[in-house]
Parts: structure tokens; sequence; C-alpha cells
């Protein structure tokens, strides 16, 4: 394998960059390598966090956009507790995986989101009244309701089922879209110029889906609950986005089912798995080493609060519907839409859902250059016992 040879040339304004996604305190850091030692993640291939950061301090741009070991961090927070000089490096890795998610992105939106609230706010709640409105306008003009009517007709939601099928499949399919569309990208910044046969990458291929559905680095982490956690709410995420993409003709309807319907327990469990893995989250969070997770990003916390919100509305909506409450389900309904759309279109397509993607395709392309590395030195020493 052929490897890219970088010019080395240190970019002054790298690590002003890299502060407008967060922190990254690098002042009290003298390089004693404890993070790296503490980190239970770190093999050969990948001995972060003291290398990504030291990329940044030295303002070698190109090798830390190509380095793939953000990724691999599971925000542990053991190197933070061992640094002597309590420069918090689970903090940069934070920030680093903040600031590589901008630069993955070809529109600039997430560059923008990643660096200010307000925008991120602002984006969310335009969203939100865009929903709004036109739920607002289709009562009015498509179903020609009356204003008047708001407050007094208690309509079933048989009505909109066709229009919110499209609906459903642009919010969900669109990010989804534009998330694969930056995986071209991503290799280019982290694999082009390598000489990597096809055939290594197609060999390789199960680790993406295995990292993506076991998480067995996330395993390792000391706290073991955070791996139960997380796969319990990967389980309802994916329950809830199949339904929305291939079950929601069975899924909507004005139907009263008995409790033993199956079309009520995918739902359930789904709400039941998603409520589950964010509590375990956040309560693991405030009893394990507390003093380290105290500095929680902002964006990091809307989006648990969001999901949250669309299920427990998803399930007022529910609840209504099956009590005979039509016009409260209908608002309950309207909520959830208003709520779920922003959630959607902007933690999937440039959120934390992003990181579900980034992080197994960058454990994929690190298995993919350690193959071809074994692949070259096979044939060194072949050629040399020859
Ligand atoms: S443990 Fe702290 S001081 Fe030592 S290299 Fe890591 S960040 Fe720097
Ligand atoms: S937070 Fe945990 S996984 Fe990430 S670099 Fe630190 S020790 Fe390693």
């Amino acid at each position: 394998m052929a490897v890219r040879a970088f010019p080395i040339q240190s970019d002054p304004t790298l690590l002003a960059d890299i502060r407008q996604y967060g922190k990254f305190d690098t002042t009290g850091c003298y390089q004693c390598g404890s993070c790296t030692l503490s980190c239970e993640l770190v093999s050969d291939s990948a001995t972060f966090p003291r290398k990504s950061i030291r990329y940044a301090l030295l303002g070698l741009r190109a090798p830390l956009l190509r380095g793939l070991d953000p990724w691999i961090c599971h925000d542990c927070g053991d190197c933070s507790i061992t640094c002597p000089r309590q420069a918090e490096p689970r903090i940069s890795m934070i920030t680093l995986r903040r600031f590589l998610t901008a630069q993955y992105d070809w529109t600039g939106i997430a560059s923008r989101l990643l660096q200010s609230k307000a925008w991120y706010l602002g984006s969310l709640i335009s969203i939100a009244v865009l929903t709004f409105l036109l739920i607002v306008g289709y009562h009015l003009w498509y179903v020609g309701m009356a204003a008047k009517d708001f407050t007094t007709t208690p309509f079933g939601l048989e009505h909109m089922f066709p229009i919110i099928t499209y609906y459903t499949l642009v919010v969900v399919l669109l990010p989804l879209f534009l998330l694969l569309s930056r995986v071209f990208r991503i290799w280019r910044l982290t694999m082009a110029g390598e000489s990597i046969p096809w055939f290594t990458y197609l060999r390789e291929a199960w680790v993406y889906f295995y990292e993506s559905v076991a998480q067995p680095l996330l395993r390792k982490c000391p706290e073991h609950r955070r791996w139960f956690g997380h796969q319990v709410l990967a389980v309802g995420t994916i329950l809830m986005l199949s339904i929305k993409v291939f079950g929601l003709h069975w899924f909507q309807t004005d139907n009263i089912y008995s409790v033993y319907n199956p079309q009520r327990w995918v739902g359930y469990l789904s709400a039941i798995f998603i409520l589950y893995g964010m509590g375990d989250i956040f309560v693991g969070r405030w009893q394990a080493k507390k003093e380290i997770y105290k500095e929680t990003h902002f964006h990091d916390l809307v989006f648990p609060v969001l999901i949250v919100l669309t299920v427990l509305s998803g399930l007022a909506a529910h609840i209504l519907r099956y009590a005979g409450f039509a016009l409260g389900c209908h608002y309950a309904y309207a909520l959830h839409v208003v709520i779920a759309t922003p959630m959607l279109v902007i933690e999937m397509s440039f959120g934390k859902w992003a990181h579900m993607v980034y992080r197994p395709l960058a454990l994929y392309f690190l298995a993919v250059k350690e193959r071809a590395a074994q692949a070259v030195t096979a044939v060194e020493a072949v050629s040399h016992a020859i």
C-alpha cells in the first residue's frame, strides 16, 4: 500500500478553527501521554487522544482531517480522569468530532449549526413553525375546514394518512440521503491517495455492519451498562424508523385494535426501548464519574430531549385515540409531527445521529487500511525470502 505523503506545513489558523466547535484546552497539556495509556480503545493503528491533540497543536490540518481516531473514542472519560493537568482530553475529542462533522458536510450547514447555538435553535424552531403552518394550511385549504371548527370538530385521523405517508418519507429519507452522500467525501478526505484494491473494501465490509449493530468498542468501556443502554436505544430507534419508512400503511389507522394485536406492540416496544435507552444514558451519566460529565454540550442535550418528546407526544396521541378523545388526539398528533420533523431533519442530517453513521464508517476504513497494510507486509516478507 502506497502511503500518502503530506507536505509538512503548519496552519496557524487550525486551532482557532477547532475552538469554534467547543472547548479544546491545550494550554496545560505537556504531552505526558497518560491519556493515551489510560484509554482502553487505543491500538497500534489508533493512538488517540494525544495524537489528534498534537496534530491540532502543530497546525497539521491534512493529517487531522485524514485521521479517523476521534470516531473510535466512546466518550468514557477515563483520559480526563487520568490527565495530571486537567486538560480534559475527553472534551477535546468531542470538539474534534464536531469539527470533523462540519468538514464532512458539503452543504456547510453543519458548520453553522455546530458553531452557533442561535443557528441551531433557530433552525429547529423555524422548521417546527413551518411544520405547524403546513398543518394549519392543510386543514384550512386542503380539508376545507373553517377556522372556527379547529376547536370543536373531532375528526378522525384517516383524512391525512395519504399525505402524511409522503411527508414522512420525505422527512426521513432526505436526511438519510444527505448523510449517505457524505460517505464519498469522508472517503476522499481519509482514504483517497492510498492505493488500496477495491476487493479489500469488499472483504472488510462486514466490519461496518458489525460495528453498527454490535458496537463492540463500547463494550470495552469500563461502564458496561453504557453498551446495553445504547443497544436498547438503537433497537428502539431502528424499529421506529422502520415503522415510519416501511410500515406506515399498517401503522397509521383509525381502527381500534385489541391489546393483543402485534400492531400495537411493535409501537409500544419501540417507545419502551427508546425511553429506556435514553433514561439509562441519563441516569448512568448522572451516577458515574459525575464530575467529568459536568461539561455536557448544549447540542448533545437537545437531541435526547427532542427524541423523548417525540415518543411522549406519539404515545399521548395513541392514548387519546384509544380513550375516544378524537379532538385531543388530533392536537397531540399535530404536536408529535411538529416535534418530530425538526428532530429528524436537523438531528439526523447534521447532528447526533450522524455519529451513528460516521463511527462505524471510520472503524470500517481503519479495518481496510490495516488489511491493506498487512497485505503489503506479507508481500515484502515473501520478496525478502526470495
Ligand atoms: S494526559 Fe493530559 S497532559 Fe498528558 S498528554 Fe494527555 S492531555 Fe496532555
Ligand atoms: S474518552 Fe475514553 S475512549 Fe475517549 S479517548 Fe478518553 S479514554 Fe479513550
